[in-house]
């Protein structure tokens, strides 16, 4: 393997650079599943942009639609005027995503970032409510943000506020305490319920279904719907941060579906914007929009390219039920090689939905090793979870059932190079 000459990045940039130590290459194009390096060499991606590429790098249909757009001189930058990509991507929404699903939403443009629309949820439950505290829970991640990482769980994160992280009470995930979905909501209820508990009425509660960061964690459905009744019983907002288990990442578009609740508020990022662009919305009940004019703002809530591609990708993909079904046939094959991979080793074991889905190790120090391992053989894989015990899969959902095997067999065999004689 050729060293890629990795000089100006190391001096230049800052040391807060993070993924390409995972990866020490140079990278310069990318189609579909695979991206390439400047010495040529290929690598298949299951890691899609954090969860940025669910339809892939470079998806033709959604590349087709951005070169027209920008060949004819629409608009790139609108701050939040009115401009015809932006009409367009509305009434796809309505007409695709909320109308088949029964939902009712007002939709919010921030930020691009999902920190952005996690800070405008955080902001809007407490002008809604005019209360102040938030319930977030175990192990949870919303980004990096302040307010964001007032609901984070990790201690690292959380450290480089620099400043307290207030307004935020952490309640145990399902699963956390016990396998009894029950148990979590036990200590929940009671001091919600307990006016000497010290615990103030909180504005909303924050969840993801999901939590990928966290180490794929998975809330039930009926965890879900336990904690969707409690909130509406007490009037306190429910909040579920979509942004890295939306659009089709779990199956359906909205990760929460498969529990037949309709949250107060969703926030969404990563693969909204279809084509890797940046774009964030939030999303929420209209009797909530107490915004005034101009309230919440920024520069860059208006990138119209990105507003091309959400739409194309949301007519193309979402107008049926063909890529939820095969994200969830795609799943249980994922699955299904874990779970062989995981009975050849002690200390092991996966879990997940859709296409996330994780190889959890009791042993966290070989997680890394086995995605080290899985780079040098053109493998992009990266670890989850607190103590990086879990190695995360999220490839592409436009991935093919071959690519797919051809990365699990990459994977196993990084996991018999690194873990041959140590029984991990
Ligand atoms: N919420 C969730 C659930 C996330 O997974 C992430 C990013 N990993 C964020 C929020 C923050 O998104 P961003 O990095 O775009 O700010």
């Amino acid at each position: 393997m050729n060293m890629p000459d990795m000089t100006v990045f190391a001096e230049t940039e800052s040391n807060v650079r993070g993924y390409c130590r995972s990866w020490p290459t140079v990278f310069t194009t990318a189609s579909g599943s695979w991206l390439q390096d400047e010495s040529g060499r290929e690598y298949l991606d299951f890691f899609a942009g954090a969860g940025a590429l669910n339809y892939g790098h470079n998806n033709p249909v959604l590349k087709q639609a951005l070169l027209d757009y920008i060949a004819s001189d629409g608009i790139t930058h609108g701050l939040d005027m009115s401009t015809t990509a932006k009409r367009d991507l509305l009434e796809t929404l309505r007409t695709k995503l909320f109308a088949p699903r029964g939902l009712d939403y007002k939709v919010q443009f921030p930020g691009p970032t999902g920190a952005n629309a996690v800070e405008a949820a955080l902001k809007l439950a407490r002008k809604v409510t005019g209360r102040t505290e938030i319930l977030n829970f175990t192990n949870a991640f919303h980004g990096m943000t302040l307010g964001a990482l007032s609901v984070t769980g990790n201690a690292a994160k959380r450290a480089g506020a620099g400043v307290p992280l207030q307004h935020a009470t952490s309640m145990p995930y399902d699963g956390y305490l016990s396998d009894d979905d029950d148990d979590s909501f036990r200590w929940m209820e009671r001091v919600l319920d307990d006016t000497s508990s010290g615990l103030d009425r909180p504005a909303a509660v924050i969840v993801e279904t999901v939590q990928g960061e966290g180490g794929v964690n998975l809330a039930s459905a009926q965890w879900l719907r336990q904690l969707s009744d409690l909130c509406a019983a007490r009037e306190i907002l429910l909040i579920v941060d979509d942004v890295q288990m939306g659009c089709g990442r779990t199956g359906p578009f909205f990760s929460f579906e498969v529990a037949g609740i309709t949250p107060d508020i969703v926030t969404l990022s990563k693969s909204i914007g279809g084509y890797g662009l940046p774009m964030a919305l939030v999303l929420f009940k209209p009797e909530l929009d107490v915004w005034a004019p101009g309230e919440h703002n920024g520069t860059f809530r208006g990138n119209n390219p990105s507003f091309v591609t959400a739409r194309v990708a949301l007519e193309h993909y979402w107008s049926d039920f063909t890529l939820e079904a095969a994200t969830l046939e795609k799943g249980d094959r994922v699955q299904s090689a874990l779970t062989t991979i995981a009975s050849n080793f002690d200390g092991m074991s996966t879990r997940g939905r859709g296409l996330v889905q994780g190889l959890v190790f009791d042993d966290a120090s070989l997680a890394a090793k086995v995605c080290k391992t899985a780079f040098e053989r053109g493998l992009l894989l990266e670890t989850a979870g607190p103590e990086d015990e879990v190695v995360k899969l999220l490839p592409p959902l436009t991935i093919t059932n071959a690519e797919l095997d051809h990365g699990l067999e990459i994977l196993s065999g990084s996991m018999d190079s690194v873990c041959a004689g140590r029984g991990c």
